[in-house]
């Protein structure tokens, strides 16, 4: 017998629970170099999606779609802020059929471009299926 041992990274990862996260100086300045947005790297952290960065040297990691914005995470500390250069593992995550940008299927609006959702779950006959097409 064995028992599954590989959630370890997937218990911060997961979830919308807003972790508390400190904002590296390095972080913000790589923010504001690289992206184009008016809003604050908090709150793309905050609206981010959940995303597996393996190239990246991180214990998790957001994607802010609207700027394909990967902002990198250790432990609890948002290191830096890289441009997604498509490295990225999406478990769960469907795109948009508006926008392209990637959305969790689980939310019915795009929050990106307010479209919704082409798959939406039925309200009382929730069947969501994670993983696979
Ligand atoms: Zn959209």
């Amino acid at each position: 017998m064995f028992e599954a041992n590989s959630r370890s990274f997937d218990e911060s990862d997961t979830g919308k629970n807003p972790l508390p996260v400190t904002i590296s100086t390095h972080a913000q300045e790589q923010w504001q170099a690289r992206m184009v947005a008016d809003i604050s790297l908090k709150t793309a952290w905050e609206r981010g999606l959940s995303v597996r960065a393996p190239e990246a040297d991180c214990t998790s990691a957001r994607l802010y779609p609207p700027c394909d914005a990967l902002i990198v995470v250790k432990h609890t500390t948002v290191t830096t802020v890289l441009h997604n250069d498509g490295r990225l593992e999406t478990p769960g995550l469907i795109e948009c059929s508006d926008c392209g940008d990637l959305i969790d299927p689980v939310e019915d609006d795009c929050p990106w471009c307010g479209a919704t959702a082409a798959e939406t779950v039925t309200p009382g006959r929730v069947t969501i299926s994670r993983g696979g097409i």
